[in-house]
């Protein structure tokens, strides 16, 4: 037990999965392999995330993070000594991944965090202190490209390109388990974040479209995401709805609703309890 422990909602999916949730809705994996490890996103940096995935893994852990965004890099400087991959196109300008790396849309979100958490009158972790919470950046990450391979002993995963949410998005593949790692490429609720600085409508579809492929020839039947349970079985039709919803806004013909987010307006489409979140430009 490491001090925050209690902090993590720890959910063993296989004996070499963990599903673990910071603050009620942040995800990360953690893929224990013979070799190495590697956990996938880095959640919201409160708790001590390196100390409970080190007593989970068993080897040495490599950090992988499917792309820049502030929930997902949290603890992303804890590891940096074994290195923190990330593809180069959600580096910042200098190369760094940082809150405030590829725009200023994230800076305040922990701050927004603190606040929300503790109107809900929940409690933070023994020894985290809320006023000093920043999300520090990683100086020198190690680039990744679609096609690379992750090497775990017993086991070895892919890197997936998927852009649209973010344009340095990656998935992580493991074929031999049928699973998916898919970071925010559906977000909450089974949706779609397009919204945001850097999303891109048409990346997005054609990522839906790769996604479609890989299922439909068995490469993945479970797709684990940073804001959703487990998506298997039947559930995977919403990959399908998403990508012909995609289309149906570039080509102009779908009817969305303009609607207020945290990040200002946005355009929002529903599909089928699914809703897609775009650009209120477009
Ligand atoms: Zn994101």
């Amino acid at each position: 037990m490491n001090r925050t422990d209690g902090w993590y909602d720890v959910e063993h999916l296989s004996a070499e999965t963990w599903r673990i949730i910071e603050g009620e809705a942040y995800g990360q994996y953690l893929v224990a392999g013979s070799e190495r490890s590697l956990l996938v996103d880095a959640g919201i940096g409160i708790g001590d995330l390196r100390g409970l995935v080190t007593d989970l893994a068993g080897t040495p852990i490599s950090l992988l993070l499917t792309h820049w965004h502030w929930d997902h890099i949290g603890n992303a400087a804890r590891f940096a000594d074994d290195g923190v991959s990330i593809h180069p196109a959600d580096c910042g300008a200098d190369g760094r991944v940082a809150l405030d790396g590829r725009s200023d849309e994230f800076v305040d979100r922990p701050d927004r965090f603190v606040e929300r958490w503790r109107a809900r009158g929940n409690e933070f972790p023994d020894g985290f202190g809320p006023d000093a919470y920043t999300i520090e950046p990683v100086e020198a990450p190690s680039p990744i490209e679609d096609g690379d391979r992750l090497e775990l002993g017993d086991r070895t995963l892919e890197v997936v390109h998927t852009p649209g949410h973010s344009p340095g998005h990656v998935a992580v593949l493991d074929r031999d388990a049928g699973v998916l790692y898919g970071g925010d490429v559906i977000h909450r609720d089974a949706g779609v974040y397009a919204h945001l600085q850097g999303c891109d409508l048409q990346a997005y579809r054609e990522t839906f479209a790769r996604l479609i492929d890989l299922r439909d020839s068995g490469a993945f039947n479970t797709l684990l995401t940073s804001h959703n349970p487990p998506l298997t079985g039947s559930a995977l039709d919403v990959l399908d709805r998403l990508e012909a919803e995609l289309q149906r806004i570039l080509d102009g013909v779908a009817d969305g609703e303009r609607v207020e987010t945290d990040w200002g307006p946005a355009d929002e489409y529903e599909v089928d309890g699914s809703t897609i979140l775009t650009h209120a430009a477009i």
